[in-house]
């Protein structure tokens, strides 16, 4: 089998799980209570705190773990906007986000915030000049993606943070598609709020994490004991926390020469591609991207049919945000970006990883020729 779907996500790595067994079997302890026991539980969270937040290049107490992305997505945007209020009820993101921060914003909306969903260029770039006239008096968060996990174009985030701290405006950056495949910390970005998730970065699912800078104003969404400085209440995922400290602690060390490596294999299957199919395009082809995703449009074919006719040949891909399977919509992300609904439709991705070698994609790049010569052969005679 051939995985090339690393964007929806990755393999647990074997020395995460190992890090991550004790703490399943038997150091079951709380670590919020006052018993040796627990202490064990509090010193291993603690300590997983400590490495995240060296990776993440911030202070420990500004890590705040939260069950997943989507959730550490909806404390930043809920939290900010309950908080803030008194001040605004206005707040800007982009048309091409994940759904964790627009139907957050659709719920925001309900609650009577209003919110500006700023266009992309054909590239995948939001518009600086259009996010500084979209600033009012009343804007209170900016929310804006660091990757997007479709096409993997990145979005001018230092740029927009400059702008945000210059007009007062809180900056909230989903990185869970660049932590672990770009070399730069996120702690750097100059953003306020910075979602993280485990399972992107070969940790376990159902583990994110929150950077909140410093004197932010936040409300916390879950209601309960005071965990987690009060930000997130429930009793911490001990195991999954150790283990997403592991993995990120090895994601991060040597990730400059692994992500020269994987954007070698991209920029090799992409050149092969164009070179063997026709009527293919990248989406996003233009734009500074991550290192390991390929967008890609096929004329007069569906990506789904793609992707099924890959997986028979033992090839993982994808139609688009994993998050989204099951709706027959093709992805808002490409639509955002000036396809029509047929070529957005005709799109599959192909995200790398670790394992990714020049033979998987060398047989990828064989295997989409012949599915999609026969889908076209098909499409024809019908
Ligand atoms: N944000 C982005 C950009 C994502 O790609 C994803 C997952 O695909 C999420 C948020 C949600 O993360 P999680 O799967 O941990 O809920």
């Amino acid at each position: 089998m051939i995985y090339l779907d690393h964007n929806a996500t990755t393999p647990l790595r074997p020395e995460a799980l190992e890090a991550m067994l004790p703490w399943l079997g038997e150091r079951w302890g709380n670590p919020s209570s006052p018993h040796r026991f627990g202490h064990d539980a509090r010193v291993a969270v603690e300590g997983a705190r400590e490495r995240i937040a060296a990776c993440v290049g911030c202070r420990p107490s500004e890590i705040v773990f939260c069950g997943t992305g989507t959730e550490s997505d909806n404390l930043a945007l809920r939290g900010s906007a309950h908080a803030l209020r008194p001040k605004g009820r206005h707040l800007v993101t982009t048309a091409i986000e994940h759904h964790a921060v627009l139907h957050t914003c659709r719920a925001l909306e309900a609650e009577g915030f209003r919110v500006t969903y700023l266009p992309v260029s054909a590239g995948g770039v939001v518009d600086l000049d259009a996010l500084e006239a979209s600033l009012g008096p009343e804007t209170i968060l900016v929310s804006v993606m660091h990757a997007n996990n479709d096409t993997g174009v990145v979005q001018p985030v230092e740029e927009i943070a400059a702008l945000t701290r210059e007009r007062g405006v809180r900056l909230h950056v989903d990185a869970v598609q660049t932590a672990g495949k770009l070399a730069r910390r996120p702690g750097d970005l100059g953003a306020d709020l910075v979602t993280f998730s485990a399972h992107k970065l070969y940790g376990p699912k159902g583990v994110g994490a929150l950077y909140v800078r410093e004197g932010t104003p936040l409300t916390p969404v879950t209601t309960g004991g005071g965990h987690e400085r009060g930000f997130r209440a429930g009793t911490e995922n001990v195991a999954g926390i150790v283990g997403f400290a592991e993995a990120a602690a090895r994601t991060f060390d040597g990730l400059e020469a692994e992500s020269r490596r994987v954007s070698g294999l991209r920029d090799r299957l992409e050149r092969q591609l164009l070179e063997t199919v026709p009527r293919v395009s990248v989406n996003g082809a233009g734009s500074t991207r991550v290192p390991n995703t390929s967008s890609l449009s096929f004329q007069g074919i569906d990506g789904e049919s793609i992707v099924l006719g890959l997986d028979l040949r033992g090839i993982c891909a994808s139609t688009g945000s994993a998050c989204s399977t099951g709706e027959p919509e093709p992805s808002h992300v490409l639509l955002a970006m000036g396809l029509s609904r047929r070529e957005a439709q005709g799109s599959i991705r192909l995200s790398l990883g670790r394992a990714t070698r020049d033979e998987d994609v060398d047989v990828t790049v064989a295997a989409l020729a012949e599915t999609v010569q026969q889908l076209r052969r098909i499409s024809s005679v019908r």
